[in-house]
């Protein structure tokens, strides 16, 4: 962890900026509370941590193993070939945390230099906070140069690899063409509202100062319907307690058109569920749960991504796949061939103990191998095979059948 202990016991200025919003304003919401904890560019969690690792307060799958980064870069092959090997192949990566997943993918993709051959591919990193976008710079690319506080691109560079890298704020300043779009543990880092349903009628959960402790923060329904719960609940609903983020679904509907008038896909891993789940929002400190009212902006705020919303806004434009469990993912994905063939170079006992070990934490149910789901949203054209030009019965369809979609069905090697 980067930021000195001292400062992540409290984060005094989060608290007091929160505290005197508050008293200005009112109860806030629980994005807001969640934007400013995680996001707020002065002090926030993500601005001023390095968070990952065994030191720090999670650790994800790409941190876990290089194979997890190695089967998402062959998926991105994949889809690229099945595409029709485009020209262009834009790799976008939203929220890259230390860059160890695209940095495995790069690997991948320069050991099938010859299958991507021909093709111009660049590399697009979202990223919101300097420090771990500092830190990319230093395990992606081998020469970099920072871009002014106000350009879209505030960072370009070359990868080890020898391909342009790019660093923006936001994904729509990404440019426009076929992308690959990966978003690893990012959807859930992303603000939500949540809402309670009363006799009243839906009422939405705020933050507010304790009345009998001015440094205290707790939570509080609103008395009245407020902007999110007229507009964000589907009228549908079945649930009691609801988490939406409307950001997560701005995020996905510019993916999807982007994708429908660029081809691509998309890539989404999160733990989540398909519009089951309720209360989920939680705090992570030093790899312990933690109560997200206290001490805002020393730990981690997440809430698990709700895929039926994401579909929801995503639209008809593309098809989305999953989601489907990791383990499901990454074993049609062939991880176990996968992790036989680094075996069989390994001899070093510690090393093989660690690639086993790896393996089991991403896959096996009790780990990370049930609860973490892979959605995908795809181009329509990807799943069709295309009409032979006429009318009528005698019309055939034109070229082969299209490729299955790797890591959703099993793929034939
Ligand atoms: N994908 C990495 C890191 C996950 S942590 C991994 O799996 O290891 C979440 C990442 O998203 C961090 O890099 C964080 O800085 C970034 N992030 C969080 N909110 C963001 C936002 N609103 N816009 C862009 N990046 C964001």
């Amino acid at each position: 962890v980067i930021a000195s202990s001292e400062s992540r016991v409290t984060n005094p200025s989060i608290l007091r900026h929160l505290t005197s919003k508050i008293t200005a304003t009112g109860a806030i919401t629980v994005a807001e509370y969640m934007r400013e904890v995680l996001t707020n560019p002065v002090s926030g969690y993500y601005v001023k941590n390095d968070m990952l690792g065994a030191d720090g307060d999670f650790i994800t799958s790409p941190e876990i193993s290089q194979i997890f980064g190695e089967l998402v870069g062959i998926w991105c092959v994949s889809e690229w070939v099945a595409s029709g090997k485009p020209k262009v192949l834009q790799l976008v990566e939203l929220g890259p945390g230390r860059g160890s997943l695209i940095g495995d993918i790069l690997r991948v993709f320069h050991q099938l230099q010859s299958v991507l051959h021909g093709a111009e591919v660049s590399v697009h990193l979202v990223e919101v906070s300097p420090k771990l976008s500092q830190l990319q710079a230093q395990c992606l690319a081998g020469e970099y140069t920072c871009g002014g506080e106000d350009e879209l691109v505030y960072r370009t560079g070359t990868t080890h690899t020898g391909l342009p890298i790019y660093w923006y704020r936001s994904v729509k300043d990404v440019p426009r063409g076929f992308s690959i779009f990966l978003a690893h543990e990012f959807f859930d880092a992303l603000p939500i509202h949540k809402f309670q349903r009363t006799e009243k009628g839906w009422r939405e959960v705020m933050v507010d100062i304790h009345p009998e402790e001015p440094d205290k923060l707790r939570f509080v329904l609103f008395p009245t319907p407020t902007l999110a719960s007229t507009t964000l609940i589907h009228e549908d609903e079945k649930r009691q307690h609801l988490e939406i983020s409307p950001e997560g679904g701005v995020i996905v509907q510019k993916l999807a058109s982007q994708i429908a008038e660029d081809g691509g896909a998309a890539l989404i891993a999160d733990y989540g569920h398909d519009g089951t789940k309720m209360d989920t929002f939680r705090g992570f400190r030093g790899h312990k749960l933690h109560d997200v009212l206290e001490a805002p902006g020393t730990a981690d705020l997440t809430a698990d991504v709700d895929f039926s919303y994401l579909r929801r806004m995503a639209g008809d434009a593309v098809v989305c796949m999953g989601p489907i469990t990791q383990r499901a993912f990454l074993k049609n994905m062939g991880i176990d061939a996968r992790l036989q063939v680094l075996l069989r170079s390994c001899h070093d006992a510690t090393t093989r103990a660690q690639l086993i070990h790896g393996c089991d934490m991403l896959t096996s149910p009790e780990k990370m191998g049930s609860r973490f789901q892979f959605f995908s949203l795809l181009a329509p054209s990807r799943l069709t095979q295309p009409w032979e030009e006429g009318e009528g019965l005698g019309r055939r369809r034109r070229g082969p059948a299209p490729l299955p979609v790797a890591g959703f069905s099993e793929l034939g090697l």
